[in-house]
This record gives C-alpha cells, structure tokens and sequence, in this order.
C-alpha cells in the first residue's frame, strides 16, 4: 500500500478506490475499438487508480491530491465513447462519475442535473413531467450527462433542434485542475471551451440541457427501391416543417441487413429510411413515402415509445455496432455532405470505392441548415487505403471528421482548437487533465 493510495481511502473510503487489475483494465476502455487504427494504438493503457466520488467537494479533494503530487486524472461516465476519448494515456486517476447521479431540478425548458446521471433515466424523468430531451445519442440508455457534452455531438432530436453546439447545453459548472481548485460557472460563447473538449479543460460537476414539451412520437421503417428515392424522400421530409420529427436515418442496401433484430420487416434489396415522426402527422409521412414508392415496413405507435424495441438502436453510431457484429473487416467514417450536391458526391465516392463504402445519413439541421450528415460504414483494408479514401472524400467537397483519432483538433473541431488550449492553460496550468488528447500540446512536450 503506498502512501498515495491511503490518502485516496481516506478521502473517499475503501470501497470507492479501485486497484485491482481486472476492474481497472474493464474502466480504462471505451468502443475505441470501432477503429482498427485506435485498437492498435490505446490496447495497453490502464489507469493506476479508478476513484468514484460521490459529490462536488470530494472532485475537489481528489484533483488537490493529484495536482500535489502532479499525478495525471481523466474522467469517464459510461464509456460509451468513441475516439478512446477517456483512455488514461499514461496512467493515473481515472474518476467515474457514476455515483453522481442526481436530477437536481427541472424546470420548464432546462434540467440541471449531476454529471454521472444516465440520459435515458433523465428523458424518462421528463417524459413523466410532459418535457423531454432537445438531443440525447442513441446511446442515451447507459450514456452520462456529463459525457455526452464532454465527448458526444449529436444524436436524436438533432434534426430539428442541432447538436451540442446549438443551445442544447445552457450551463455547466466546472471544476479546475488546481492545488486549490476554483469552481466556475459557464454560459454563452465559452461553452465552446469545455463542449466535445473530452475532459480536458476542467471537470464537469453540474450540466443544464435544454427541454422541449414533449411530443408523441411513432416509430417506423420506410423501404424503397432506390437509394436515390429514399433520400428524396428523407430530404422532402427534413425540409416539411409542418412535421414533427426526432429522428431520420437513412440506410443504404446491404446495412439494413445487418440489423438482426428487424430481420423480419427488412426486404431484401431496399434501402430503407427509420423515422419517428410526430404521430399524428403519419398519415402525411406515409403520402410522402408514397409519392416515392416508398412503403411502411413496421409502425410502432406512440404507446410502445421507449418500450421494448427502440429503432434509435439502428441510427447513429449503432449502425456501426450492427455492422461489426455482422462483419468485423468493416469500419466507419463520419462526413458533412452538401445539401446541394450530396446525390452527385455519392455518386462520385460509390463510382470509385462500389461495395467498400456504404451509405448512411443521420439528417440534422444546426444553425437552422439542414446537413445530410453521414457515419458510412466502410471496408477496412489498411490505415493507408482508410485514409486515402477521407482524401477521395474531402477532395469532392465532403466535410470528415476521422473517428480514427483520439486527438480532438483532428477529428476535425481544429476551427476551436487554439481557444481550448488557452482555456486549458488557465484551467490546468500543469497540464495533468486528459493528457494526450491535444496533439499541439503533445507536439510542445516532445519538444
Ligand atoms: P464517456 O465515454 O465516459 O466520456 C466521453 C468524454 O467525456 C471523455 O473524454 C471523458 O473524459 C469526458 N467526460 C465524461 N464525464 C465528464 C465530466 N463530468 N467532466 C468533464 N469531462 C467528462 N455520440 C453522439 O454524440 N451521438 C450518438 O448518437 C452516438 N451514438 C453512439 C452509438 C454507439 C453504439 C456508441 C458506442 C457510441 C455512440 N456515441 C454517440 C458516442 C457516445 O456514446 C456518446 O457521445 C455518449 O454521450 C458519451 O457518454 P459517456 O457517458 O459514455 O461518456
């Protein structure tokens, strides 16, 4: 037992400092391995010590005690990231936010809750009060608070309401990287500092997201003949604002059959479009499906929203998942598409790339635009034909952000990069949070 390991029991109490190995290698991983580049660079790493505070003042006494004795920390909520996000580059402290779980307050518009709250527990706690979420990730059921603002984008919801950046999150309260840590409140223009920064700028303690009154949402599938024609239509109704709607995903031939789950409402052949839509506008979804020949492969009524099974659990990041438990030579991309040429950029990348690139949108509006949002599913081959494939990409005009790097300005948030280094730089002058994660400031410290 070494002296700094009796200082963390004497903080926080025996049951809440992790040691053993199994434990600390399970906590120190997230689905980094969705990218064979990542899996191959983070295996190794495991943090020394995995801590599970239970409130704001013992955060305190525990970044204290690191700072001291100049001791790395990196946090993690569910672990549901993707990039190895909360991967301990060199070891250290790792906090679980679990154990802070509190919904603090709701009030009409906005939710103040702890960090380690699961987002599937809040949404319910709303549904319940007439409200829900603006945008949660489809990973909402297991995934945090505080690691959806710290790691996450977008997800659910986003096609009306945006992503992170959008005013979906309106305060958070954070913690900094200190001897005597200073606890700060953050709104307007600096929340883009601490907002996908992964941790790295200060520790989240509180987080209010927006609401909205909630709406009574029905679940369906769409399946069309044509690729073409199931974006047609995906775009008509991302455009017909007098629709509500949560979510549209739309799926290129072979992925839907990958979905198991859905197997027997899944055509052979047919791309297919997974919505929920405001239910009752559904008559006028399904005349616009038609005017596509598009038609209804399963409807689940509002009634069922949230019980048993959900279809976000094809959307987003876990088509990917699907396709890896289908076939593990298969990755993923994520790439901002042009509203007014995305039918010609496809065209161009499935020319070149044919079977190795599959197509799959997550339509979202931010900043009022409608983006044709894609996480393609790709065959892997190498590092090399990977990255020469987001070259193909960018060179036809299509925005990527690499999910096959953990270092935030190049997975393609470099327009914010300077101004979260100079908040880190005041938040964490010794630069123990998540360190690793800035490849400028990995860059200085090589020399
Ligand atoms: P973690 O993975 O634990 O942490 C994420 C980052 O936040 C880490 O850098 C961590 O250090 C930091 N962090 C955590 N808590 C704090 C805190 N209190 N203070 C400061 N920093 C903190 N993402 C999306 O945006 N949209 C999606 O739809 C989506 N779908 C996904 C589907 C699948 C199948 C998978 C595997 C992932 C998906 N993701 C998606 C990624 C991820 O699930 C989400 O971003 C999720 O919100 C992360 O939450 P978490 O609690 O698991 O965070």
């Amino acid at each position: 037992m070494n002296d700094f390991y009796e200082k963390l029991i004497s903080l926080l109490g025996e049951g809440n400092v992790i040691v053993d190995l199994p434990m600390r290698k399970q906590l120190s991983k997230d689905f980094y391995w969705y990218s064979p580049v990542l899996t191959d660079m983070l295996e190794d790493k495991i943090a020394d010590y995995i801590v599970k505070p239970s409130n704001e003042e013992e955060i305190k006494s525990i970044l204290s005690l690191a700072v001291q004795n100049k001791i790395p920390v990196t946090i993690r909520g569910a672990g549901t990231g993707n990039y190895g996000q909360i991967i301990p580059m060199n070891g250290g402290i790792l906090i679980d936010t679990t154990r802070m779980n509190k919904i603090i307050q709701i009030n009409e518009g906005c939710v103040r809750v702890e960090p380690g709250t699961k987002l599937g527990v809040i949404e319910k706690r709303l549904r319940e009060q007439d409200q829900e979420l603006c945008i949660y990730p489809s990973t909402f059921i297991k995934a945090t608070a505080g690691g959806f603002v710290s790691g996450g984008s977008g997800g659910i919801g986003s096609i009306t309401w945006g992503n992170l950046w959008d005013g979906n999150v309106l305060e958070l309260r954070v913690i900094t990287m200190e001897e005597t840590p200073r606890t700060l409140t953050i709104r307007g223009e600096d929340m883009m500092n601490y907002i996908h920064s992964y941790g790295t700028t200060g520790i989240i303690t509180e987080i209010v997201y927006r609401t909205t009154k909630s709406v009574e949402w029905l679940q369906c599938i769409v399946s069309f003949s044509t690729l073409e024609s199931s974006l047609i239509f995906s775009e008509k109704l991302a455009k017909e604002l007098t629709i509500k709607k949560r979510s549209i995903s739309t799926c290129e031939w072979p992925i839907p059959s990958y979905f198991q789950p859905l197997q027997s409402v899944i055509e052979p052949e047919k791309h297919i479009v997974i919505l929920e839509v405001e239910e009752c506008s559904f008559e006028l979804v399904k005349e616009l499906a038609s005017d596509y020949h598009g038609t209804v492969t399963i409807e689940i009524p509002s009634s069922k929203y949230h019980k048993g099974i959900r279809l976000s659990d094809f959307t987003w990041n876990h088509t990917t998942l699907w396709a890896l438990k289908a076939n593990e030579k298969m990755t993923y991309l994520q790439g901002s598409f042009s509203l007014d040429k995305y039918l010609e950029q496809i065209k161009l990348i499935k020319e070149k790339y044919k079977d190795e690139f599959y197509n799959h949108f997550d339509w979202m509006r931010s900043k009022g635009e409608l983006i044709p949002q894609q996480i393609p599913l790709v065959r892997y081959k190498t590092k090399e034909h990977l990255y020469e494939m987001i070259s193909f990409c960018e060179s036809i005009g299509v925005k990527i952000f690499d999910p096959h790097t953990s270092l935030l300005e190049e997975g393609g948030w470099e327009a914010y990069i300077d101004s979260v280094v100079q908040k880190k730089s005041e938040n964490d002058p010794h630069g123990l949070l998540n360190p690793g994660k800035i490849g400028v400031i990995n860059d200085l410290v090589k020399g």
